[in-house]
Protein backbone atom coordinates (compact mmCIF):
# COMPACT_ATOMS: atom_id res chain seq x y z
CA UNK A 1 0.00 0.00 0.00
CA UNK A 2 1.38 3.45 -1.40
CA UNK A 3 1.22 5.28 2.68
CA UNK A 4 3.06 8.56 0.86
CA UNK A 5 1.27 11.83 1.46
CA UNK A 6 0.46 13.97 -1.36
CA UNK A 7 0.21 17.78 -0.78
CA UNK A 8 -1.10 19.93 -3.73
CA UNK A 9 -0.87 23.33 -3.66
CA UNK A 10 -2.95 25.33 -6.18
CA UNK A 11 -1.65 29.01 -6.54
CA UNK A 12 2.06 30.56 -6.45
CA UNK A 13 1.08 33.87 -5.34
CA UNK A 14 2.61 34.56 -1.30
CA UNK A 15 -0.13 32.32 -0.06
CA UNK A 16 0.95 29.22 -2.39
CA UNK A 17 4.80 29.92 -1.66
CA UNK A 18 5.22 30.75 1.20
CA UNK A 19 2.57 27.15 2.45
CA UNK A 20 5.31 25.10 -0.26
CA UNK A 21 8.79 26.28 1.48
CA UNK A 22 7.36 26.39 5.01
CA UNK A 23 5.56 22.83 4.77
CA UNK A 24 8.54 21.34 3.13
CA UNK A 25 10.78 22.64 5.61
CA UNK A 26 8.24 21.68 8.47
CA UNK A 27 7.80 18.21 7.16
CA UNK A 28 11.04 17.31 6.24
CA UNK A 29 11.60 17.38 2.82
CA UNK A 30 13.49 16.68 0.74
CA UNK A 31 14.86 14.06 2.82
CA UNK A 32 11.43 12.91 3.97
CA UNK A 33 10.00 10.81 1.06
CA UNK A 34 6.72 10.11 2.94
CA UNK A 35 5.41 13.56 1.67
CA UNK A 36 5.11 15.01 -1.77
CA UNK A 37 4.62 18.56 -2.64
CA UNK A 38 3.58 19.80 -5.54
CA UNK A 39 2.98 23.51 -6.64
CA UNK A 40 0.48 24.34 -9.17
CA UNK A 41 0.18 28.08 -10.36
CA UNK A 42 -0.78 30.29 -14.18
CA UNK A 43 1.42 32.60 -15.12
CA UNK A 44 -1.55 33.16 -17.61
CA UNK A 45 -3.68 34.21 -14.15
CA UNK A 46 -1.12 35.70 -12.13
CA UNK A 47 -0.08 37.35 -8.70
CA UNK A 48 -2.04 39.87 -7.06
CA UNK A 49 1.21 41.32 -6.51
CA UNK A 50 0.58 43.72 -3.82
CA UNK A 51 1.26 43.97 -0.26
CA UNK A 52 4.20 45.48 0.57
CA UNK A 53 3.95 46.00 4.40
CA UNK A 54 4.69 43.02 7.12
CA UNK A 55 4.72 42.34 10.70
CA UNK A 56 7.94 41.22 12.97
CA UNK A 57 6.66 37.35 12.81
CA UNK A 58 8.04 37.64 8.78
CA UNK A 59 11.48 37.52 10.22
CA UNK A 60 11.38 34.01 12.17
CA UNK A 61 9.25 32.26 8.97
CA UNK A 62 12.64 33.85 6.71
CA UNK A 63 14.86 32.39 9.40
CA UNK A 64 12.94 28.94 9.58
CA UNK A 65 13.14 28.55 5.97
CA UNK A 66 16.70 29.18 5.63
CA UNK A 67 16.65 32.33 3.47
CA UNK A 68 19.48 34.55 4.48
CA UNK A 69 18.43 38.11 5.41
CA UNK A 70 20.09 40.37 3.12
CA UNK A 71 19.91 37.94 -0.53
CA UNK A 72 16.26 38.61 0.76
CA UNK A 73 16.77 42.40 1.36
CA UNK A 74 18.47 42.27 -1.79
CA UNK A 75 16.24 40.39 -4.14
CA UNK A 76 12.83 42.17 -2.82
CA UNK A 77 13.88 45.37 -3.11
CA UNK A 78 13.16 45.46 0.60
CA UNK A 79 13.20 48.48 3.46
CA UNK A 80 13.42 48.18 7.06
CA UNK A 81 10.12 48.70 8.84
CA UNK A 82 9.78 49.91 12.14
CA UNK A 83 5.63 50.29 13.10
CA UNK A 84 3.02 52.40 11.02
CA UNK A 85 2.97 56.39 11.37
CA UNK A 86 -0.85 57.46 11.87
CA UNK A 87 -1.35 60.72 10.30
CA UNK A 88 -4.73 62.63 10.69
CA UNK A 89 -6.36 59.97 12.19
CA UNK A 90 -7.12 61.95 15.62
CA UNK A 91 -6.69 65.40 17.15
CA UNK A 92 -4.33 66.47 19.75
CA UNK A 93 -5.58 66.99 22.98
CA UNK A 94 -5.57 70.99 21.97
CA UNK A 95 -7.61 70.18 18.78
CA UNK A 96 -5.00 69.90 16.28
CA UNK A 97 -6.77 68.16 13.13
CA UNK A 98 -3.18 67.44 11.77
CA UNK A 99 -1.98 64.50 14.50
CA UNK A 100 -0.17 62.11 14.02
CA UNK A 101 0.84 59.45 16.10
CA UNK A 102 2.92 56.12 15.96
CA UNK A 103 2.47 52.75 16.35
CA UNK A 104 5.92 50.87 16.64
CA UNK A 105 6.95 46.99 17.08
CA UNK A 106 8.87 47.29 19.94
CA UNK A 107 6.97 46.51 23.08
CA UNK A 108 6.77 49.27 25.75
CA UNK A 109 9.69 49.24 27.62
CA UNK A 110 9.05 47.30 30.69
CA UNK A 111 10.84 48.25 34.48
CA UNK A 112 11.02 45.88 36.74
CA UNK A 113 8.76 47.56 39.87
CA UNK A 114 7.20 50.71 38.01
CA UNK A 115 4.73 49.51 35.53
CA UNK A 116 4.79 52.73 33.41
CA UNK A 117 1.50 52.83 32.09
CA UNK A 118 -0.46 53.96 34.47
CA UNK A 119 2.08 56.76 35.65
CA UNK A 120 2.24 58.21 31.53
CA UNK A 121 -1.97 58.10 31.87
CA UNK A 122 -2.06 60.54 34.94
CA UNK A 123 0.50 63.10 33.29
CA UNK A 124 -0.82 65.99 32.34
CA UNK A 125 -2.70 65.55 28.70
CA UNK A 126 -1.22 68.95 27.37
CA UNK A 127 2.02 68.77 28.27
CA UNK A 128 2.99 64.66 28.03
CA UNK A 129 4.93 63.52 25.18
CA UNK A 130 3.05 61.12 23.17
CA UNK A 131 2.19 57.47 24.26
CA UNK A 132 4.60 55.92 21.88
CA UNK A 133 7.86 58.82 22.54
CA UNK A 134 7.21 58.21 25.71
CA UNK A 135 7.37 54.27 26.36
CA UNK A 136 10.30 53.55 23.65
CA UNK A 137 12.83 54.68 21.64
CA UNK A 138 11.45 53.54 18.23
CA UNK A 139 9.55 56.70 17.66
CA UNK A 140 12.95 58.77 18.33
CA UNK A 141 15.18 56.00 15.97
CA UNK A 142 12.58 55.87 13.49
CA UNK A 143 11.42 59.66 12.88
CA UNK A 144 15.38 60.12 12.87
CA UNK A 145 15.40 58.09 9.79
CA UNK A 146 17.71 55.46 11.53
CA UNK A 147 17.70 51.92 10.75
CA UNK A 148 16.82 49.48 14.25
CA UNK A 149 19.81 47.45 13.58
CA UNK A 150 23.44 47.72 12.89
CA UNK A 151 25.44 46.60 9.60
CA UNK A 152 27.57 44.40 11.78
CA UNK A 153 24.34 42.08 13.31
CA UNK A 154 23.71 38.61 12.77
CA UNK A 155 20.36 37.95 10.68
CA UNK A 156 17.31 38.73 11.29
CA UNK A 157 18.25 40.35 14.93
CA UNK A 158 18.83 44.26 16.09
CA UNK A 159 18.26 45.85 19.15
CA UNK A 160 14.93 47.10 18.06
CA UNK A 161 12.34 44.56 16.68
CA UNK A 162 11.19 45.17 12.86
CA UNK A 163 9.68 43.55 9.84
CA UNK A 164 10.31 45.07 6.03
CA UNK A 165 8.47 46.79 3.16
CA UNK A 166 9.38 44.59 -0.11
CA UNK A 167 8.03 44.38 -3.52
CA UNK A 168 5.59 41.11 -3.38
CA UNK A 169 6.41 39.90 -6.83
CA UNK A 170 10.07 39.50 -5.92
CA UNK A 171 9.04 37.40 -2.37
CA UNK A 172 6.92 35.00 -4.67
CA UNK A 173 10.09 34.67 -6.52
CA UNK A 174 12.48 34.33 -3.35
CA UNK A 175 10.24 31.74 -1.78
CA UNK A 176 9.75 29.58 -4.70
CA UNK A 177 13.43 29.17 -5.06
CA UNK A 178 13.52 27.90 -1.75
CA UNK A 179 10.67 25.48 -2.07
CA UNK A 180 12.66 24.21 -5.19
CA UNK A 181 15.75 23.79 -3.02
CA UNK A 182 13.42 21.88 -0.32
CA UNK A 183 12.25 19.33 -2.78
CA UNK A 184 8.58 21.04 -4.02
CA UNK A 185 7.67 20.32 -7.58
CA UNK A 186 6.15 22.41 -9.92
CA UNK A 187 3.80 22.60 -12.37
CA UNK A 188 2.57 25.82 -14.76
CA UNK A 189 -0.17 24.86 -16.01
CA UNK A 190 -4.20 25.94 -15.69
CA UNK A 191 -6.45 24.75 -13.79
CA UNK A 192 -9.93 24.29 -16.17
CA UNK A 193 -12.13 22.29 -13.76
CA UNK A 194 -12.46 20.74 -9.86
CA UNK A 195 -14.20 17.06 -9.91
CA UNK A 196 -15.78 16.79 -5.62
CA UNK A 197 -16.01 14.07 -4.26
CA UNK A 198 -19.12 14.40 -1.33
CA UNK A 199 -17.94 14.79 2.24
CA UNK A 200 -13.74 13.80 1.42
CA UNK A 201 -14.11 17.22 -0.64
CA UNK A 202 -11.87 17.58 -3.99
CA UNK A 203 -11.36 14.31 -6.06
CA UNK A 204 -9.10 15.71 -8.20
CA UNK A 205 -8.23 19.14 -10.05
CA UNK A 206 -8.69 19.26 -13.84
CA UNK A 207 -5.48 21.07 -15.53
CA UNK A 208 -5.03 22.06 -19.76
CA UNK A 209 -1.77 20.32 -20.26
CA UNK A 210 -0.90 18.00 -17.48
CA UNK A 211 -4.37 16.37 -17.00
CA UNK A 212 -6.37 15.65 -13.98
CA UNK A 213 -3.98 15.98 -10.74
CA UNK A 214 -4.95 14.02 -7.37
CA UNK A 215 -3.67 14.02 -3.90
CA UNK A 216 -4.59 13.79 -0.13
CA UNK A 217 -4.33 17.46 0.39
CA UNK A 218 -5.14 19.91 -1.43
CA UNK A 219 -4.15 23.84 -0.45
CA UNK A 220 -6.13 26.15 -1.94
CA UNK A 221 -3.80 29.84 -2.80
CA UNK A 222 -5.64 30.66 -5.79
CA UNK A 223 -6.04 34.08 -4.03
CA UNK A 224 -9.83 35.75 -4.90
CA UNK A 225 -10.87 33.33 -7.00
CA UNK A 226 -11.09 30.61 -4.53
CA UNK A 227 -11.13 27.96 -6.92
CA UNK A 228 -11.34 24.89 -4.69
CA UNK A 229 -12.94 26.19 -1.39
CA UNK A 230 -14.98 28.87 -3.10
CA UNK A 231 -15.96 27.78 -6.76
CA UNK A 232 -15.53 24.23 -6.42
CA UNK A 233 -17.05 23.75 -2.66
CA UNK A 234 -19.18 26.20 -2.45
CA UNK A 235 -17.81 27.64 0.99
CA UNK A 236 -19.26 31.14 1.52
CA UNK A 237 -17.43 34.00 2.52
CA UNK A 238 -18.35 36.03 5.41
CA UNK A 239 -18.49 39.39 4.75
CA UNK A 240 -17.32 42.24 7.75
CA UNK A 241 -18.51 45.12 5.53
CA UNK A 242 -21.20 46.19 8.13
CA UNK A 243 -17.48 46.78 10.86
CA UNK A 244 -14.68 47.30 8.17
CA UNK A 245 -16.47 49.60 5.41
CA UNK A 246 -13.31 49.56 3.06
CA UNK A 247 -13.92 47.60 -0.01
CA UNK A 248 -11.32 49.10 -2.75
CA UNK A 249 -7.83 50.43 -3.34
CA UNK A 250 -6.15 53.13 -5.89
CA UNK A 251 -2.61 51.79 -6.51
CA UNK A 252 0.52 53.47 -7.54
CA UNK A 253 4.33 53.58 -7.66
CA UNK A 254 6.06 56.59 -7.72
CA UNK A 255 10.26 56.72 -8.38
CA UNK A 256 12.46 58.16 -5.79
CA UNK A 257 13.38 61.82 -7.22
CA UNK A 258 16.93 60.87 -6.55
CA UNK A 259 18.89 57.62 -5.39
CA UNK A 260 19.97 59.62 -2.30
CA UNK A 261 16.07 60.49 -0.96
CA UNK A 262 16.29 59.23 2.57
CA UNK A 263 14.20 55.92 2.84
CA UNK A 264 11.27 56.12 6.15
CA UNK A 265 11.64 52.90 8.01
CA UNK A 266 7.76 52.83 9.06
CA UNK A 267 4.29 52.85 6.55
CA UNK A 268 2.91 56.16 6.53
CA UNK A 269 -1.19 55.36 6.73
CA UNK A 270 -3.21 59.09 6.29
CA UNK A 271 -6.56 59.42 7.19
CA UNK A 272 -8.30 61.06 4.33
CA UNK A 273 -12.70 61.95 3.91
CA UNK A 274 -13.52 57.87 3.36
CA UNK A 275 -10.51 55.97 4.26
CA UNK A 276 -7.10 55.96 4.33
CA UNK A 277 -3.56 56.01 2.33
CA UNK A 278 -0.88 53.77 2.74
CA UNK A 279 2.68 54.93 1.34
CA UNK A 280 5.93 52.52 1.50
CA UNK A 281 9.52 53.28 0.70
CA UNK A 282 10.83 50.30 -1.10
CA UNK A 283 14.31 50.89 -2.05
CA UNK A 284 13.72 51.95 -5.96
CA UNK A 285 10.03 53.61 -5.52
CA UNK A 286 7.47 54.12 -2.67
CA UNK A 287 4.32 52.24 -2.80
CA UNK A 288 1.09 54.41 -2.56
CA UNK A 289 -2.47 53.33 -2.15
CA UNK A 290 -5.49 54.79 -1.59
CA UNK A 291 -7.77 52.16 0.59
CA UNK A 292 -11.69 53.62 0.76
CA UNK A 293 -15.27 52.39 1.20
CA UNK A 294 -17.32 52.69 -2.31
CA UNK A 295 -20.30 53.17 -0.44
CA UNK A 296 -18.87 56.62 1.07
CA UNK A 297 -16.50 57.67 -2.08
CA UNK A 298 -16.59 57.57 -5.90
CA UNK A 299 -13.70 56.20 -7.53
CA UNK A 300 -12.76 59.69 -9.02
CA UNK A 301 -12.97 61.30 -6.14
CA UNK A 302 -10.61 58.36 -4.63
CA UNK A 303 -8.09 59.23 -8.17
CA UNK A 304 -8.62 62.82 -6.69
CA UNK A 305 -7.59 62.16 -3.34
CA UNK A 306 -4.51 59.57 -4.42
CA UNK A 307 -3.28 62.87 -7.56
CA UNK A 308 -3.62 65.15 -4.42
CA UNK A 309 -1.54 63.21 -1.96
CA UNK A 310 1.37 62.67 -4.39
CA UNK A 311 1.37 65.60 -5.86
CA UNK A 312 3.30 66.64 -9.33
CA UNK A 313 4.54 63.18 -9.79
CA UNK A 314 1.01 61.66 -10.41
CA UNK A 315 0.53 63.51 -13.22
CA UNK A 316 0.09 61.06 -15.97
CA UNK A 317 0.50 58.10 -13.82
CA UNK A 318 -1.71 55.06 -14.21
CA UNK A 319 -3.09 53.76 -10.92
CA UNK A 320 -4.55 50.54 -10.40
CA UNK A 321 -7.87 49.57 -8.91
CA UNK A 322 -8.64 46.42 -7.05
CA UNK A 323 -11.86 45.58 -5.66
CA UNK A 324 -12.15 43.33 -2.49
CA UNK A 325 -14.90 41.80 -0.55
CA UNK A 326 -13.76 42.03 3.48
CA UNK A 327 -14.26 39.35 5.30
CA UNK A 328 -13.38 35.52 5.73
CA UNK A 329 -14.82 31.82 5.29
CA UNK A 330 -15.56 30.20 8.47
CA UNK A 331 -14.85 27.01 7.62
CA UNK A 332 -11.16 27.26 6.00
CA UNK A 333 -10.52 23.77 5.97
CA UNK A 334 -13.22 21.28 4.18
CA UNK A 335 -12.87 17.93 3.93
CA UNK A 336 -9.20 17.44 1.97
CA UNK A 337 -9.36 20.94 1.27
CA UNK A 338 -7.85 24.19 3.34
CA UNK A 339 -7.42 27.26 1.81
CA UNK A 340 -4.43 29.80 2.83
CA UNK A 341 -4.27 33.73 1.38
CA UNK A 342 -6.59 35.75 -0.08
CA UNK A 343 -8.94 32.23 -0.79
CA UNK A 344 -9.35 32.24 2.93
CA UNK A 345 -10.33 34.94 3.39
CA UNK A 346 -9.27 39.13 3.19
CA UNK A 347 -8.94 42.02 5.95
CA UNK A 348 -7.84 45.71 4.65
CA UNK A 349 -4.22 46.34 4.57
CA UNK A 350 -4.20 48.81 7.73
CA UNK A 351 -2.10 46.74 10.13
CA UNK A 352 -0.54 44.42 7.29
CA UNK A 353 -2.07 41.31 8.28
CA UNK A 354 -2.13 39.48 4.80
CA UNK A 355 1.18 37.55 5.46
CA UNK A 356 0.56 37.03 9.28
CA UNK A 357 -2.54 35.09 8.75
CA UNK A 358 -1.12 33.27 5.80
CA UNK A 359 1.81 32.66 8.61
CA UNK A 360 -0.78 31.64 11.21
CA UNK A 361 -2.50 29.26 8.87
CA UNK A 362 1.16 27.39 7.36
CA UNK A 363 2.24 26.90 10.86
CA UNK A 364 -1.16 25.11 11.98
CA UNK A 365 -1.45 22.87 9.29
CA UNK A 366 2.42 22.00 9.41
CA UNK A 367 1.83 21.39 13.56
CA UNK A 368 -1.61 19.40 12.92
CA UNK A 369 -0.45 17.93 9.96
CA UNK A 370 -1.87 14.18 10.15
CA UNK A 371 0.75 11.91 9.16
CA UNK A 372 -1.40 8.92 8.79
CA UNK A 373 -5.02 8.36 9.50
CA UNK A 374 -7.94 10.82 7.93
CA UNK A 375 -6.68 13.57 6.44
CA UNK A 376 -9.30 16.22 7.98
CA UNK A 377 -8.76 15.43 11.54
CA UNK A 378 -7.45 19.01 12.38
CA UNK A 379 -10.25 20.81 10.29
CA UNK A 380 -12.69 21.50 13.37
CA UNK A 381 -9.84 22.67 15.54
CA UNK A 382 -8.10 24.79 12.76
CA UNK A 383 -11.35 26.16 11.89
CA UNK A 384 -11.83 27.61 15.26
CA UNK A 385 -8.14 29.05 15.53
CA UNK A 386 -8.45 30.75 12.49
CA UNK A 387 -11.76 32.50 12.77
CA UNK A 388 -11.32 32.96 15.98
CA UNK A 389 -8.11 35.19 14.78
CA UNK A 390 -9.77 36.72 11.73
CA UNK A 391 -12.42 38.24 14.36
CA UNK A 392 -9.84 39.66 16.82
CA UNK A 393 -8.12 41.12 14.29
CA UNK A 394 -11.44 42.50 13.32
CA UNK A 395 -11.35 43.93 16.56
CA UNK A 396 -8.00 45.35 16.38
CA UNK A 397 -8.60 47.13 13.14
CA UNK A 398 -12.09 48.68 13.99
CA UNK A 399 -10.03 50.18 17.04
CA UNK A 400 -8.77 52.39 14.78
CA UNK A 401 -11.75 53.75 12.95
CA UNK A 402 -14.11 53.79 15.96
CA UNK A 403 -11.72 56.31 18.22
CA UNK A 404 -11.87 58.70 16.12
CA UNK A 405 -13.41 62.12 16.21
CA UNK A 406 -13.15 62.64 12.14
CA UNK A 407 -16.87 64.18 11.05
CA UNK A 408 -16.70 62.90 7.95
CA UNK A 409 -19.93 60.71 6.92
CA UNK A 410 -17.49 57.39 6.98
CA UNK A 411 -15.87 58.09 10.24
CA UNK A 412 -18.99 59.25 11.71
CA UNK A 413 -20.62 55.76 10.68
CA UNK A 414 -17.91 54.02 12.28
CA UNK A 415 -18.89 55.31 15.72
CA UNK A 416 -22.26 53.66 15.21
CA UNK A 417 -22.20 51.24 17.99
CA UNK A 418 -24.27 48.84 15.94
CA UNK A 419 -20.69 48.59 13.51
CA UNK A 420 -18.72 48.03 16.82
CA UNK A 421 -18.31 44.22 17.70
CA UNK A 422 -19.81 43.41 21.29
CA UNK A 423 -16.16 42.28 22.28
CA UNK A 424 -14.72 45.62 21.83
CA UNK A 425 -17.66 47.59 22.86
CA UNK A 426 -17.02 45.61 26.19
CA UNK A 427 -13.04 45.85 26.29
CA UNK A 428 -13.57 49.41 25.39
CA UNK A 429 -15.75 50.11 28.43
CA UNK A 430 -13.27 48.23 30.74
CA UNK A 431 -10.37 50.18 28.90
CA UNK A 432 -12.02 53.91 30.76
CA UNK A 433 -10.80 52.69 33.53
CA UNK A 434 -7.62 50.45 33.60
CA UNK A 435 -4.98 50.29 30.47
CA UNK A 436 -5.07 46.68 28.05
CA UNK A 437 -3.40 44.08 30.16
CA UNK A 438 -2.41 40.28 28.74
CA UNK A 439 -5.81 38.69 30.57
CA UNK A 440 -7.93 40.21 28.00
CA UNK A 441 -6.55 38.21 25.20
CA UNK A 442 -6.07 34.33 24.90
CA UNK A 443 -2.02 34.68 23.02
CA UNK A 444 -2.45 31.78 20.48
CA UNK A 445 -5.59 33.32 19.00
CA UNK A 446 -4.00 36.91 18.52
CA UNK A 447 -1.71 38.46 16.12
CA UNK A 448 -1.66 41.63 18.04
CA UNK A 449 -0.66 41.98 21.65
CA UNK A 450 -2.50 44.49 24.51
CA UNK A 451 0.47 47.08 24.00
CA UNK A 452 -0.23 47.04 20.29
CA UNK A 453 -3.57 47.94 21.31
CA UNK A 454 -2.28 50.66 24.16
CA UNK A 455 -0.58 52.21 20.63
CA UNK A 456 -3.59 52.57 19.37
CA UNK A 457 -5.87 54.01 22.14
CA UNK A 458 -3.32 56.24 23.52
CA UNK A 459 -2.09 57.40 20.35
CA UNK A 460 -6.16 57.92 18.89
CA UNK A 461 -6.76 60.32 22.27
CA UNK A 462 -8.40 57.85 24.61
CA UNK A 463 -8.79 58.11 27.74
CA UNK A 464 -8.49 56.40 30.79
CA UNK A 465 -8.86 57.48 33.82
CA UNK A 466 -6.84 56.58 37.00
CA UNK A 467 -7.04 59.74 38.68
CA UNK A 468 -9.77 58.50 41.58
CA UNK A 469 -7.30 55.87 41.97
CA UNK A 470 -3.94 57.91 41.78
CA UNK A 471 -3.19 56.82 45.53
CA UNK A 472 -2.48 53.41 44.25
CA UNK A 473 0.14 54.63 41.62
CA UNK A 474 2.83 55.97 44.46
CA UNK A 475 6.40 55.40 42.17
CA UNK A 476 5.88 58.49 40.51
CA UNK A 477 9.54 59.40 40.89
CA UNK A 478 11.11 56.33 40.04
CA UNK A 479 8.68 56.55 37.02
CA UNK A 480 9.62 59.50 36.08
CA UNK A 481 13.37 58.48 36.15
CA UNK A 482 13.30 55.85 34.23
CA UNK A 483 11.22 57.78 31.28
CA UNK A 484 14.25 59.96 31.32
CA UNK A 485 16.33 57.07 31.00
CA UNK A 486 14.67 55.92 27.66
CA UNK A 487 14.15 59.43 26.40
CA UNK A 488 18.31 59.38 26.93
CA UNK A 489 18.94 55.96 25.20
CA UNK A 490 16.68 57.43 22.12
CA UNK A 491 18.68 59.91 21.75
CA UNK A 492 21.81 58.20 21.91
CA UNK A 493 20.76 55.39 19.84
CA UNK A 494 19.93 58.30 17.08
CA UNK A 495 23.13 58.68 17.13
CA UNK A 496 24.66 55.01 17.38
CA UNK A 497 22.75 53.35 14.69
CA UNK A 498 23.31 53.94 10.93
CA UNK A 499 20.91 55.55 8.77
CA UNK A 500 18.06 53.74 7.00
CA UNK A 501 19.11 54.75 3.87
CA UNK A 502 22.82 53.72 3.88
CA UNK A 503 22.71 50.34 5.64
CA UNK A 504 20.25 49.39 2.89
CA UNK A 505 22.59 50.88 0.30
CA UNK A 506 25.12 49.04 1.89
CA UNK A 507 23.68 45.27 1.86
CA UNK A 508 22.61 45.86 -1.93
CA UNK A 509 26.19 46.99 -2.18
CA UNK A 510 27.47 43.62 -1.24
CA UNK A 511 27.79 40.79 -3.21
P1 LIG B 1 -2.51 35.74 -5.28
O1 LIG B 1 -1.28 36.56 -5.18
O2 LIG B 1 -3.65 36.32 -6.04
O3 LIG B 1 -2.10 34.36 -5.92
C1 LIG B 1 -3.06 33.49 -6.49
C2 LIG B 1 -2.34 32.41 -7.26
O4 LIG B 1 -3.28 31.46 -7.71
C3 LIG B 1 -1.60 32.92 -8.49
O5 LIG B 1 -0.37 32.24 -8.64
C4 LIG B 1 -2.53 32.52 -9.64
O6 LIG B 1 -1.86 32.35 -10.84
C5 LIG B 1 -3.06 31.21 -9.07
N1 LIG B 1 -4.32 30.80 -9.70
C6 LIG B 1 -5.55 31.35 -9.53
N2 LIG B 1 -6.45 30.70 -10.28
C7 LIG B 1 -5.77 29.71 -10.91
C8 LIG B 1 -6.12 28.70 -11.86
N3 LIG B 1 -7.37 28.59 -12.31
N4 LIG B 1 -5.16 27.87 -12.32
C9 LIG B 1 -3.88 27.98 -11.87
N5 LIG B 1 -3.49 28.92 -10.99
C10 LIG B 1 -4.42 29.78 -10.54
N6 LIG B 1 -0.80 41.78 2.88
C11 LIG B 1 0.16 42.13 3.74
O7 LIG B 1 0.67 41.28 4.47
N7 LIG B 1 0.57 43.42 3.83
C12 LIG B 1 0.05 44.40 3.08
O8 LIG B 1 0.48 45.54 3.16
C13 LIG B 1 -0.99 44.06 2.18
N8 LIG B 1 -1.57 45.00 1.40
C14 LIG B 1 -2.60 44.64 0.57
C15 LIG B 1 -3.26 45.62 -0.16
C16 LIG B 1 -4.33 45.27 -0.98
C17 LIG B 1 -5.07 46.32 -1.74
C18 LIG B 1 -4.71 43.92 -1.10
C19 LIG B 1 -5.84 43.51 -1.98
C20 LIG B 1 -4.04 42.94 -0.39
C21 LIG B 1 -2.99 43.29 0.46
N9 LIG B 1 -2.35 42.34 1.24
C22 LIG B 1 -1.37 42.71 2.11
C23 LIG B 1 -2.69 40.93 1.14
C24 LIG B 1 -1.66 40.24 0.28
O9 LIG B 1 -1.63 40.83 -1.00
C25 LIG B 1 -2.00 38.77 0.15
O10 LIG B 1 -2.27 38.23 1.41
C26 LIG B 1 -0.85 38.01 -0.45
O11 LIG B 1 -0.37 38.62 -1.61
C27 LIG B 1 -1.26 36.60 -0.77
O12 LIG B 1 -2.02 36.51 -1.92
P2 LIG B 1 -2.40 35.07 -2.43
O13 LIG B 1 -1.15 34.30 -2.64
O14 LIG B 1 -3.42 34.50 -1.54
O15 LIG B 1 -3.11 35.36 -3.82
Amino acid sequence: MDSKRRILIVGGGTAGWLAAAYLARSLGLPDNKHVEITLLESAEIGIIGVGEGTFPTIRNTLKFLGIEEARFIRETSATFKQGIRFTDWARTPDGDDHHHFFHPFEAPFYAEGAELVPYWLLQDELTRPPFAEAMTIQNRVAEAKRAPKRPDESDFSGPLNYAYHFDAASLARVLAGRAAELGVRHIEDLLEGVETDGERGIARVLTREHGPLEADLYVDCTGFRAELIGRALGEPLKSIRSILFTNRALTCKIPYASTATPLESYTIATAHEAGWTWDIGLRGARGIGCVYSSDHLSDDRAAEILRAYVGAAADDLPFRRIAFDPGYRERQWVGNCVAVGLAGGFLEPLESTGVVLIEAAITMIAELFPHSGPIDAPARRFNQLIAARYDNIINFLKLHYCLSQRDEPFWRDNRDEASIPERLRELLEQWRYRPPGRFDFILDLESFAFFNYQYILYGMGFRTDLSPGRGDFPNVRAADRIFARIRSFGERATQDLPSHRALIDQINEEP
